[in-house]
């Protein structure tokens, strides 16, 4: 399995953003470069059913632009507040306009006192191919 870095301080934001905006789902973008998370975008959630759906704001699409222009790989990010960290057949779909790209999801299911906590895991898309990579917090 391939793996994919991700720093402590990045992967606790990208979960202190999902907590934030429990019960709704959060999103945003992240800047990938030799297999390592190195830049974080929160984007506003612009979905009319935000609790079980995301859709990256227009607004903080441009991001994308400026992530490429620093060299960095496209990927995105978004949370599960109350299912497993696993792409819906909703997630899937948006995935086939970013072929490849990586996408972070955090769940938040399990995130209560005497539970497992948040779970963060990552994947590939590639069509309606979802490969799993090994995300190793550090
Ligand atoms: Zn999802």
């Amino acid at each position: 399995m391939s793996m994919i870095a991700i720093s402590r301080a990045d992967a606790d934001a990208v979960i202190a953003h999902a907590r934030q905006g429990a019960p709704d789902e959060v999103c945003g973008l992240v800047g990938v470069r030799d297999g390592r998370i190195c830049r974080l975008t929160p984007a506003r959630n612009a979905s009319p059913t935000p609790r079980n759906r995301f859709e990256i704001d227009s607004r903080d699409l441009v991001q994308v632009i400026r992530d490429e222009r620093d060299g960095l790989d496209v990927g995105f990010y978004h949370s599960h507040p109350a299912s497993r960290a696993y792409p819906s057949a909703t997630d899937i779909q948006f995935a086939a306009l970013w072929p490849g790209a990586l996408q972070l999801m955090v769940s938040l299911r399990n995130d209560r006192a005497g539970k497992g906590g948040p779970e963060l895991h990552v994947y590939r898309i590639n069509g309606d191919r979802v490969e799993e990579l090994r995300l190793i917090v550090e």
